[in-house]
């Protein structure tokens, strides 16, 4: 298939907002390509090669791609350079470069979609001294075929940085209007997708056998399941209110949400977001077969650091250190950890999605032998709001954020956020009754001790309609001198010459980012801003919200994709909870 159909396809995207001819256009991509390789067309629409469990990452440097082009259009890297300051996007620069260049030579061969999708494959594969070169010559032999219009997506493509303004959750609807007739279908693809994390297969599945497709989707050992997450409750009544007179209480500890697949020998560990990390845990492969009496099994469990003298558990900060590519087996021993199991999905050759989570506990509870490094979370069933709120006082005590409610007869719901579970945390009973995970957009320079760092950061919530990150505060408490040489040196790499067009913000900082670190703040009260542009126009013309007194808590939320930060809707609830509160006063 031309390769065209799909820049020209990118190319409509990007220029609409709307939902409804974002999904058209999908829809029109789909029924033109050839069903051997929608696989592939599925992934380059997420901006992948392969799914992201996989790892499979170009490693493309900026430099490098400017290489590329230099060698393709025939002009100095040191001009290219220059285009990309101008237009802040290496794509938009290659096709500006490359249409001059068209205008002074013939029309070259077409060039086809498994082609460049094969040669991004390859180049992903490439390691060892010649690597570089190699994927030099790979990017710039396809922008000698290309038309300016693809070099651009190729080039965003290879950068990460394709944007077209839609979630999964699009894609699935397209894909099941074109295969199926109907986006009513779009449910039996999110059964598939939320126990394959693989959207691309998905897609495969289903345009070649329809819906039947995708009855081959089953839990399978080594492919992460997507997690089943909570809502938030305020209060020990709106829980009781919502979960009725039984229901489970677990501590909720603070660290690091882990999914292990464990076959015979075999140990691989999903992050939360479905990344394979693995290697950051040589322990947990060497040591957690040892507590299981079966070998074939996939558990769900909080990693937590602790104090190997004292037992206690610690912030969650200090599983950092474990996120390193060399050197790890000495770190291990440095930063002890243990391993809190709170649900089994896969036990023996069988599923246990559709088992009740009373059920699910219990194969937990029979299976798992514990020690002082794996252990089961502690969870008592809960029946009155006294209960309630003597287990919450307990779990503080231990050192917890709070407690995970739980449903007795509930199935796992892979892939939602529902209310079969619930997060009590404690900060939820203070001020503004929650903490937000914010992604960091911007920053200006210190000034004093914090002169050559950056003094405030510019924060976002995550619009997932329009999926833009808008802002809504400038932070500058909380910090440790620590902290200060952390972000600098983290963030150092995120700056960009321009603001990156899915960010919009009144406010000008000395530099801007790439919307990708999300760290986690409190603050008084959500206030309308004239500056600010989360939930614009929502609650009054011309205002946006924003948050006073925010204060960062210590956590970088290292876990979360930026799109998976605080969202503008729950920035909305937030600040009608907050009126509603102060308008009654008696309800509180
Ligand atoms: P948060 O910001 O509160 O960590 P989140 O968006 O990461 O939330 P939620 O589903 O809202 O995810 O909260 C559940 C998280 O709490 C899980 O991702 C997991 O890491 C953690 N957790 C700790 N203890 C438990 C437990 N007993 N059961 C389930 N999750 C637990």
């Amino acid at each position: 298939m031309q390769f065209s159909l799909i820049s020209d396809t990118f190319e409509k995207m990007e220029s609409t907002t709307k939902r409804l001819e974002l999904t058209q256009y999908l829809v029109d991509l789909f029924k033109a390509t050839p069903r051997e390789i929608i696989s592939k067309v599925v992934y380059l629409i997420q901006g992948k090669i392969r799914p992201d469990y996989e790892g499979v990452e170009l490693g493309v440097a900026e430099k490098l791609a400017m290489r590329a082009i230099s060698k393709s259009a025939g002009i100095p890297v040191k001009k290219i350079h220059e285009v990309f300051v101008e237009d802040g996007d290496l794509g938009h620069a290659a096709s500006k470069i490359l249409e001059q260049k068209a205008q002074t030579t013939f029309m070259v061969q077409q060039i086809t979609t498994e082609r460049v999708y094969d040669t991004l494959l390859k180049i992903a594969k490439l390691e060892g001294t010649r690597s570089q070169d190699m994927k030099m010559k790979y990017i710039s032999s396809l922008l000698n075929d290309a038309t300016p219009q693809e070099a651009k997506f190729i080039l965003k493509l290879i950068m990460g940085t394709l944007r077209l303004g839609i979630a999964d959750n699009t894609v699935m609807d397209a894909l099941a209007i074109a295969y199926t007739g109907s986006r009513e279908n779009r449910e039996r693809l999110e059964a598939a997708y939320n126990v394959s994390s693989d959207l691309g297969r998905v897609a495969e599945e289903i345009a070649k056998h329809d819906l039947r497709g995708l009855d081959n989707f089953r839990v399978s050992l080594f492919s992460p399941i997507r997690p089943m997450l909570a809502e938030r409750v305020k209060s020990e009544s709106e829980a009781v209110e919502k979960l009725g007179h039984e229901f489970a209480a677990e501590y909720k500890l603070d660290g690091e949400r882990v999914q292990i697949h464990l076959q015979d020998k075999k140990v691989v560990l999903f992050s939360r977001r479905l990344e394979n990390i693995t290697s950051y845990y040589p322990d947990i492969v060497e040591n957690i077969a040892k507590s299981l009496k079966t070998t074939e099994i996939i558990l769900e469990a909080e990693i937590v650091a602790i104090n190997e003298n004292t037992g206690e558990f610690l912030p969650f900060q200090e599983l950092m250190h474990r996120r390193r590519k060399y050197d790890i087996a000495k770190i291990v021993g440095q930063y002890p950890i243990t391993v809190n199991l709170f649900d089994v999905m896969y036990l023996n050759g069988k599923s246990l999605l559709d088992t009740t989570y009373d059920e699910r506990r219990k194969k937990l509870e029979e299976t798992v032998i514990e020690n002082d490094f794996v252990r089961l979370v502690p969870r008592t069933i809960v029946r009155s709001e006294n209960d309630l709120e003597e287990v919450l006082e307990n779990a503080i005590n231990a050192g917890c954020e709070g407690l995970m409610l739980k449903v007795l007869d509930a199935p796992y719901r892979a892939g939602a956020r529902g209310s079969n579970w619930l997060k009590l945390k404690r900060e939820y009973r203070n001020e503004l009754g929650d903490s937000l995970d914010l992604v960091v957009i911007g920053a200006f320079f210190g000034k004093g001790r914090r002169t050559g760092r950056y003094g405030t950061l510019l924060l976002a919530t995550y619009n997932q309609e329009r999926d833009t990150f808008e802002s809504i505060c400038k932070v500058g408490t909380g910090f440790t001198d620590e902290n200060l040489d952390q972000f600098y040196q983290i963030l150092q790499d995120k700056v960009t010459l321009k603001k990156n067009p899915r960010i919009e913000s009144g406010m000008e900082p000395d530099v801007w980012f790439e919307p990708e670190i999300v760290i986690e703040v409190v603050a008084s009260e959500i206030t309308l801003s004239p500056v600010h542009t989360t939930a614009k126009d929502v609650i009054r013309k011309g205002s946006g919200l924003a948050l006073r007194f925010p204060k960062f808590t210590g956590k970088i939320r290292d876990e979360k994709a930026p799109e998976d930060a605080s969202t503008d809707q729950e920035v909305i609830t937030l600040y009608r909870n907050q009126k509603k509160i102060t308008q009654n006063p008696a309800e509180t």
